[in-house]
């Protein structure tokens, strides 16, 4: 592994790669397979990571927003892009960069029509939005029939795909929730495509949904924390390989005194002689105020060395003392053996949270074997 010499986040294509093949192979050969490259590829690199898998051969990207996508194209992504949460504002742009919007309400229905119309545009490719439980966007199943007439006068559209989320898909104890989901869904889409008249495409599934619901994949799978190495439960994560490793390295170490404290608000007092690494990594970094006073750790050398005291903005400070390491020595947070997940969960959050949460001021380094 390549020597750090500053806060640096690995984005390591090959385990983008070899978790690319994992989800892969549990669909269908013909089921089209979308990755989710939203929030800067899940904290990575999006230009790179959307390059790399546009090579391996995804069919799809989604992002969240139409800046992301106009980043992508700038970036040199030629596949489809969905964008999944358009706001009105930015319709005309995601036209001028090829961006397909997904479409939610009636509003933005008939604000896109307007816009497409005015840009002399004929059957520009949308996807249509049910929400079926999760409650955060979508038509709702009452309207399916509006959708389609509003639909019948806008020629300036085409429907490409119908969709919707699965609110629960990697909770087992919510299975009862996520079938109805998929049911309600099954039939929303057989009602809206005979009243379309054309085939489009259908999907439903996240990563916890392509690994847990096989039934439900539809036409086409969204798979983000899938790629980038976290399953979402032990057993899944263990087939894959998390793509982002968190290095930094020691800037300074302190011999604290018994009866001294350490950082801010003097939150760590010491009881006993100690020693100190200072790490230039702070909650301005992405290490929230919530991994410290002993809740996160870094890896020293393979030793674990606790957070002491409060996080500050662009440091924190971990205990050293049964440590043999000095000034300049590499540090990880996370990576392949330590994961992000885990270190989330300790902290009371999700992999998601962590990694989308690494701030763009940590270096992004590429790695290629
Ligand atoms: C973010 C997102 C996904 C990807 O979910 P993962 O759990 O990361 O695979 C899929 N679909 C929609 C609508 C999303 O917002």
């Amino acid at each position: 592994m390549p020597k750090v010499f500053e806060t640096t986040l690995e984005i390591n294509l090959p385990a983008l790669k070899h978790n690319f093949e994992v989800l892969k192979a549990k669909l269908n050969t013909d089921t089209l397979f979308l990755a989710v490259v939203k929030a800067f590829a899940y904290g990575s690199d999006a230009d790179v990571v959307s390059n790399y898998l546009q090579q391996l051969g995804v069919d799809y990207f989604a992002v969240a927003y139409v800046a992301e996508g106009v980043a992508l194209r700038k970036a040199g992504v030629t596949k489809p892009i969905l964008v999944l949460h358009p706001l009105v504002k930015n319709l005309g742009l995601a036209i001028e960069h090829c961006l397909e919007p997904s479409i939610y309400s009636l509003k933005l229905l008939q604000e896109f029509e307007g816009i497409a119309k005015n840009l002399n545009q004929n059957n520009y490719p949308i996807h249509i939005k049910f929400n079926t439980g999760l409650n955060r966007l979508g038509f709702e199943p009452e309207e399916l029939d509006l959708v389609l007439e509003s639909l019948k006068e806008a020629s300036s559209l085409k429907v490409k795909s119908v969709f919707s989320h699965l609110a629960a898909s990697e909770d087992f104890e919510e299975q009862e929730f996520t079938f109805a989901q998929i049911n309600l869904y099954k039939s929303l889409t057989e009602t809206f495509i005979n009243g379309l008249g054309y085939p489009i495409i259908k999907h439903l599934c996240n990563t916890s949904g392509v690994l847990n619901y096989p039934e439900a994949h539809f036409d086409m799978v969204r798979c983000g924390i899938g790629l980038y190495g976290f399953g979402n439960s032990e057993k899944e994560t263990k087939n894959l390989i998390p793509v982002a490793c968190l290095k930094s390295i020691i800037s300074q170490i302190h011999q604290i005194k018994k009866g001294a404290s350490v950082g801010y608000n003097r939150a760590f007092k010491s009881i006993s002689d100690i020693e100190t690494a200072t790490l230039p990594i702070g909650h301005a970094d992405g290490i929230g105020r919530h991994f410290g006073n002993g809740v996160g750790f870094v890896m020293i050398h393979g030793k674990k060395a606790p957070i002491v005291g409060n996080v500050c903005m662009d440091m924190i400070m971990v205990d050293v003392t049964n440590i043999d390491c000095k000034e300049g020595d590499e540090v990880v947070f996370f990576d392949a053996s330590h994961s992000a997940e885990k270190a989330a969960t300790n902290a009371s959050t999700i992999s998601y949270e962590l990694i989308t949460g690494i701030s763009q001021r940590v270096k992004r380094k590429i790695v290629t074997t």
